[in-house]
């Protein structure tokens, strides 16, 4: 695709097997010029009963379910090699959706296929058991999918994180509602093309797009959806629980998080200062689980400042179409926001060592890579998300202290350690209130590994095999022999 293809092209919801335009329509931007790209069409509340009528008919037929789970994984793996085929449209688009590296939003594209490919090979081994209740009776589980599982997605790795609910929700043979985010719709109705084209039950895959306030909330509230997969802030997963709570449909939810690596005096610093890099810098912070609070260790805290605001100063921010290393934030709305958190750290009496401010040579929405020192634990800045390119460094003496002040926040998404003593690594996770623990390499682990948060970063596990265990729920079958 280029540039005046993504402007002519018609951007529509996918219902039931059919792409539906709307009279709404919701300009998308180009973060990095602040120009209009294309125009979505806005999902109204007839389109989103349609999706939930299409879907409901899909799991009535029985489509998903009562064919040999083969089957599923042989569509599973149909959708993947889809995907993969429109890689390089899925990666122009989102690069120019969100403004991020046009590397990286082909890794996100290609890592969409993987969790269709990873989920394939889970759909026919959802099994149950047996449990033995004497001579008198046979018992037995089955492990059934939801129904209808509503998915709503953000705007920070729509692709992937759509793929990463939508697959092992398929796979386990729920029909799937998408809402995409109304920032950067479009590399998600790409995929949508592809899943089209491999070929799936009318009505089990529909797509969304439209305003959290309108389209979002007339999805969720919706009294014929059996699920809601929650994937964004802490304040809008809330209210949708407590909607959801209501009417007792069970909720996944995958919120923000304020994750610490704690640097122990013996750490490498090298592995300190390269997963700054890719923690806090990647998609220019716009990450749940971003290293977004450096704890160092009082002994070697001057050094750490100083060697992860020298990496900072060297990052390459720019246009990800052309070769930067961070793009820009999302919106406007976005870079006014991470300044003014800046500026209310400064005041309340933070360091800054470097950045701080948007680039002011540039048309987009570009934020200068920002570290904080001398911060505060109760600080906001230490406190509350950012979702930018922003590290506040915090000093530490006693590892108790360490501990205290990385689980000391509403949050448990992540947590992260650096030492060179395998004693001190494993002693740290039991005592880390976080859903996983990085060991000398921020974001290690993958599609294979089970992600999700503690406290208010959610409840609910995606990635891994355990992420199936979301999208099934236990039926007891009891069966007296007596004759
Ligand atoms: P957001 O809560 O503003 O929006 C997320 C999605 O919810 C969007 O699709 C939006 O349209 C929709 N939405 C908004 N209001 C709604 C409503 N009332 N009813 C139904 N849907 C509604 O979040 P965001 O700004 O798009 O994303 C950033 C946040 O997401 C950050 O807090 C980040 O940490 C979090 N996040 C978490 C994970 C994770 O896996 N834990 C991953 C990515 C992002």
């Amino acid at each position: 695709m280029n540039l005046l293809e993504v402007r002519n092209k018609s951007w529509m919801n996918f219902v039931s097997g059919e792409w539906l335009p709307s009279t709404e329509l919701i300009d998308i931007e180009n973060p990095a010029t602040g120009q209009v790209i294309a125009s979505v069409a806005a999902a109204s509340e007839v389109e989103v009963s349609r999706a939930v009528a299409g879907a409901r008919a899909c799991v009535a037929t029985g489509a998903l379910t009562r064919c040999r789970p083969a089957v599923r994984a042989e569509m599973m793996m149909r959708i993947a090699s889809e995907i993969r085929d429109r890689v390089a449209d899925g990666a122009y688009v989102g690069c120019l959706e969100s403004g991020k590296p046009l590397k990286a939003a082909r890794a996100e594209f290609e890592e969409a296929a993987r969790y269709f490919e990873y989920y394939a090979g889970m759909a026919d081994k959802i099994e149950g058991t047996a449990i033995p209740l004497g001579d008198a009776y046979l018992d037995y589980t089955i492990r059934e999918p939801y129904g209808i599982s509503v998915q709503v997605v953000p705007w920070n790795f729509a692709p992937s994180i759509c793929a990463r609910s939508l697959a092992p929700a398929l796979a386990a043979g729920n029909a799937v509602i998408v809402k995409s985010p109304e920032l950067t719709p479009l590399a998600t109705i790409i995929l949508f093309e592809a899943i089209e084209r491999a070929g799936v039950p009318k009505g089990a895959v529909n797509l969304l797009c439209g305003l959290g306030k309108t389209t979002g909330a007339a999805l969720v509230s919706h009294p014929d959806i059996d699920q809601i997969v929650f994937t964004g802030s802490v304040q809008t997963g809330v209210s949708i629980m407590k909607a959801a709570a209501e009417r007792s449909v069970p909720c996944v939810m995958e919120l923000g998080g304020k994750s610490a690596g704690i640097v122990f005096a013996d750490a490498n610093l090298d592995q300190v200062v390269e997963s700054v890099r890719s923690g806090t810098f990647y998609n220019a912070g716009q990450v749940c689980s971003a290293l977004s609070r450096l704890v160092v260790h009082a002994s070697i805290y001057d050094v750490v400042v100083e060697q992860v605001s020298a990496m900072a100063r060297t990052l390459k921010v720019g246009d990800g179409l052309v070769g930067a290393e961070m793009g820009p934030v999302v919106s406007e709305h976005q870079l006014r926001k991470i300044e003014s958190v800046c500026d209310r750290a400064k005041t309340a009496g933070a360091r800054l060592v470097t950045g701080g401010q948007r680039l002011q040579d540039k048309a987009g929405w570009f934020m200068q890579p920002t570290v904080f020192a001398d911060v505060a634990p109760n600080m906001e800045i230490a406190q509350e998300e950012i979702f930018g390119p922003v590290l506040s460094i915090i000093k530490f003496d006693k590892d108790d202290e360490a501990f205290d002040i990385a689980n000391g926040t509403r949050f448990g998404l992540v947590s992260g350690v650096f030492t060179q003593r395998l004693d001190t690594a494993l002693k740290a996770p039991p005592r880390l209130n976080a859903g996983q623990v990085f060991i000398n390499e921020w974001f290690a682990g993958g599609i294979e590994t089970p992600f999700g948060g503690n406290r208010m970063s959610g409840h609910g596990r995606e990635k891994g095999q355990e992420a199936i265990e979301s999208y099934v729920r236990t039926k007891n079958v009891a069966i007296s022999l007596a004759v």
